[in-house]
């Protein structure tokens, strides 16, 4: 059987990667280089990533057996300890805020106190009209003033209050009142995912990248422009390559319009998908211990800057600056001029898919298309294959799910 794998990021090497094992599979890749938004780029000697900072970690085994066993052996990373901050305008506080109250009392006692009544008096009936309401109903009116709100109005480029709540269980920690108010009487506060993370030894992540890539057949430099299945049922792409499954990873909003023969509500179910794009810069700094900073605030332009330099071993100082949304190098360069911090850029980027938007169209349009693709027979994976908020390491877990099941449907046809 031969399998086509439509896109050559993290999701489609890896299921190329563990269904290579047993079938004929091929990546087709627009770019020149596999990777895609997970890829580091080198400017004057730095590897960062031009898509926002990425770290690796997870909570699921069987993503870090295949990672450390059949990727990059463990002793090839080094692990470290996330210090993430949240930045206002005179000061900083540590990450997650619902453990930095005891901080937040030094330099402002009445706030202090109104997010411990807020947190400690906030009732969560499991029913929420929209993001703001969740935010509200786990965290208390005043963290969700404080933090939450402007955060996500800013990285989601969308008001809470528009967003549904669909994605979000599991994605952010959630401390109950027991664990709140132990971090307030001790210093206990951070067991929650990504307190620790792996970066590879080299200092780029494109060796895990690479490593992952390694024998697989991936034809780059090929855009994908038509879908076709033909009368025997193969998958014929570009008129070109035949397939007799096909496999992804291509964003959700853009697969029906390469499909021949999709239907108007489908394409316009695919034209509600919304998602941002993220620009990047790369600093060098003053130099920090952090290992990135949350910026909620309305009036600062960047929402959050990866202390990139940190993740290395020796760190070195280096930062990421990011902005959701198409920006100039120009307005990069003015808006990080007004942080001492950082002294020189480096380099530039926008990105285009970067962020799924969980807006009120979200749901609905996402399981047409979805439900339209399986009848198909067409398989969907990664983070905006599945047009989800997925990490690497998800994605991952995604496509070891996919390939047992591909290997469960399929087993008949090993032998042809
Ligand atoms: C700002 C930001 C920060 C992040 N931080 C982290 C982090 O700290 N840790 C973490 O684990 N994850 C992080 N992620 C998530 C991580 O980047 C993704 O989960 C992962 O890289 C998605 O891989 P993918 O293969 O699903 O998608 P992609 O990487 O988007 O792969 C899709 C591929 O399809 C190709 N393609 C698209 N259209 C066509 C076409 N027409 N023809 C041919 N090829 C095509 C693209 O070029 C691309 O290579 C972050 C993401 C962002 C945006």
């Amino acid at each position: 059987m031969k399998i086509g794998v439509l896109g050559a990021g993290i999701s489609g090497l890896s299921i190329a990667r563990l269904l290579s094992k047993q079938y004929d599979v091929e990546l087709l890749e627009r770019e020149a280089i596999h990777g895609g938004i997970a890829r580091t780029r080198d400017a004057q000697g730095i590897s960062y990533h031009v898509t926002g900072g990425h770290c690796f970690n997870t909570k699921y085994p069987d993503v870090l057996d295949f990672v450390f066993k059949e990727i990059l052996p463990e002793h090839q990373w080094h692990k470290i300890q996330r210090r993430a901050t949240i930045k206002f305008d005179n000061t900083e506080v540590t990450y997650p805020i619902e453990y930095a109250v005891k901080q937040i009392n030094e330099f402002d006692n009445d706030l202090a106190i109104a997010i411990t009544k807020d947190f400690l008096a906030s009732e969560d009936d499991n029913n929420y009209r929209n993001l703001e309401d969740w935010f509200r109903k786990k965290f208390g009116n005043t963290l969700a003033d404080l933090y939450f709100i402007p955060y996500n109005t800013k990285i989601w480029n969308c008001k809470p209050a528009d967003m549904c709540v669909d994605w979000v269980e599991g994605k952010l920690p959630i401390p109950d009142k027991k664990s709140f108010f132990k971090g307030l009487v001790s210093n206990e506060n951070d067991n929650m995912p990504h307190s620790t993370f792996y970066y590879p030894n080299t200092n780029n992540q494109n060796t895990f990248i690479d490593n992952l890539a390694k024998g697989l057949k991936i034809t780059t430099n090929y855009n994908i422009k038509s879908i076709v299945k033909n009368t025997t049922g193969q998958w014929i792409v570009n008129d070109d390559k035949r397939y007799d499954l096909i496999i992804s990873t291509l964003p959700l909003n853009v697969l029906p319009s390469l499909i021949h023969g999709t239907n108007e509500e489908i394409l316009n179910e695919a034209g509600k998908l919304k998602y941002n794009k993220v620009t990047t810069m790369l600093w060098e700094t003053t130099g920090t211990q952090n290992t990135w900073t949350y910026i909620p605030e309305a009036d600062n332009f960047f929402h959050r800057y990866i202390h990139i330099g940190n993740f290395f071993r020796p760190a070195a100082n280096y930062s990421i600056t990011e902005v959701v949304g198409e920006k100039t190098y120009d307005e990069m360069l003015q808006n990080g001029k007004k942080d001492p911090f950082l002294i020189r850029p480096v380099d530039y980027h926008v990105s285009d898919h970067a962020y799924v938007v969980f807006d009120e169209n979200y749901t609905a349009s996402t399981s047409a298309i979805k439900n339209y693709l399986n009848n198909l027979g067409i398989y969907t994976l990664g983070r905006f294959g599945e047009w989800q908020y997925y990490n690497m390491d998800v994605c991952i877990k995604s496509s070891i799910d996919l390939a047992a099941t591909i290997e469960k449907e399929y087993s008949f046809a090993l032998a042809m």
